[in-house]
């Protein structure tokens, strides 16, 4: 593989990402461990950062515990930055599994959140985490085209700008050229991109400025009920109680809760990056999104996927106990390298200059798990995005602080609901 530094090779730990590399160091030093707190959040990603920053919204002051020393060192700064509206499955599909009304539930809570995302940026002084793209779907098979045309009328009779455009024109909006393999692709306006860590690390301080407390550096070991309410976190550092617990600990979820463990499935995600590239192009999937790839704010280009090509390798990996992701797999970097010039002819003899793993959580419907855990007031769960936590990262938090605080919540997809599996 060009131009990759050679410890990455021989070594199977993951390099830091790009986001990491790049992004604002977390300066906020470490209280000690409070014995009490209304709510306690473990996890200090995405998920949990913004649940806090939610939170104090509405007058909390909640504690967020992490094991790493900074927010967003787990999948939340690993990953490719985008916020794919729709989540996980194109929407003819989705309509299938989950039928119309529910379906468009789901699309709907991704554009809440882009709005939510906007908005929140712009209050917090972080415009410069977030930068606007389209989203360009493609296919190489006839039955992906079929339902590639289908998710853009379906889209479009429910109002959302969506739209199947042929080779040429699939062409003109990519900038750059495409294979004569591809048969065109479905073409949706008005997404987002975030520097991931810049945007996590940014929802942290926020919370932190309005009250919220990060402990960093502390691993959760438990969580245990209370005899007359509320539950016992118990760490490395110490034992906090709390009224509320939130779990927030993406494929690290079942070490605190086992129950869960048939349930979240650990997936190894990789990406590559290139040297920057003079020409701009949108966030892009191929084979149902199993190749996948966007653009950082420098203008090199991030390519991810090809999980199921070798079975067994990437999903169901064994998560290392204290890592934050599975090991590096030096052969997943170079299939995606080496596919790189072929899905993007201009790219070739442009260098890869940096490949690196993370970890996502799967469930067997492909949904996270978002809400109360039944049966054990004051137990919550935030986990499991499958792959696409970003375009939740904002509508999720608010609507389950507001649930946390008694109210309605009812933003949550009622196929979130983590009761379905318990
Ligand atoms: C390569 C790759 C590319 C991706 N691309 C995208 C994308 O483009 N768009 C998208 O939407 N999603 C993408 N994802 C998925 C996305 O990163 C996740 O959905 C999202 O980051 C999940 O956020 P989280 O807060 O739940 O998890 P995390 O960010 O993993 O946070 C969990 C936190 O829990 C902490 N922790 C774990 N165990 C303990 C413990 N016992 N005690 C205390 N703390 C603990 C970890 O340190 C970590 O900070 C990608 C993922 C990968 C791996």
């Amino acid at each position: 593989m060009t131009g990759r530094d050679s410890t990455t090779r021989t070594s199977m730990q993951s390099p830091d990402s790009y986001w990491l590399t790049t992004g604002p160091e977390w300066t906020r030093g470490s209280a000690p461990l409070p014995r009490h707190t209304g709510v306690c959040v473990l996890g200090a990603g995405v998920m949990g950062s913004t649940l806090a920053y939610w939170l104090t919204r509405a007058g909390q002051r909640p504690l967020v515990l992490d094991r790493n020393p900074s927010p967003a060192m787990g999948s939340s700064g690993r990953n490719a930055g985008r916020l794919i509206q729709g989540g996980h499955a194109q929407h003819a599909v989705a309509i299938e599994r989950h039928g119309h009304a529910e379906a468009l539930a789901l699309y709907q809570a991704t554009l809440v959140n882009r709005d939510l995302v906007r908005e929140v940026v712009a209050r917090e002084g972080l415009e410069t985490t977030r930068h606007a793209t389209a989203k360009l779907d493609l296919a190489v098979e006839e039955d992906e085209a079929l339902e590639l045309k289908r998710t853009a009328e379906a889209l479009r009779s429910d109002g959302i700008p969506a739209e199947w455009l042929d080779l040429p024109a699939a062409r003109e909006v990519f900038g750059t050229d495409l294979p004569d393999t591809v048969l065109g692709g479905l073409y949706r306006p008005d997404q987002d991109s975030v520097h991931s860590v810049a945007y996590v690390r940014g929802m942290a301080d926020a919370a932190a400025r309005a009250g919220a407390e990060f402990v960093c550096g502390v691993t959760a070991m438990s969580v245990e009920p209370v005899q007359g309410g509320g539950w016992l976190v118990t760490t490395d550092a110490g034992q906090v109680a709390a009224e509320h617990v939130v779990v927030a600990l993406n494929a690290w979820t079942p070490r605190l809760l086992p129950e869960l463990a048939p349930v979240i499935q650990p997936v190894r995600g990789q990406l590559v990056q290139t040297a920057p590239v003079p020409f701009r192009i949108p966030q892009w999937g191929l084979d149902r999104g199993l190749v996948y790839g966007g653009q950082a704010p420098d203008g090199s280009l991030l390519l991810g996927g090809l999980r199921t090509t070798v079975p067994g390798r990437d999903e169901g990996i064994d998560l290392p106990q204290d890592g934050n992701t599975p090991a590096f797999s030096p052969e997943l970097a170079d299939r995606l390298a080496t596919a790189l010039p072929a899905l993007l002819p201009e790219t070739t003899g442009v260098p890869v200059v940096r490949a690196w793993s993370g970890v996502m959580a799967f469930t067997p419907d492909r949904c996270p798990l978002v809400g109360a855990w039944p049966g054990r007031e004051g137990l919550w769960v935030m986990a499991a995005f499958n792959g696409h936590g970003m375009p939740y990262s904002q509508v999720m938090p608010e609507q389950l602080a507001e649930r946390i605080l008694g109210g309605p919540g009812a933003g949550i997809p009622t196929a979130f609901d983590p009761a379905r599996f318990l």
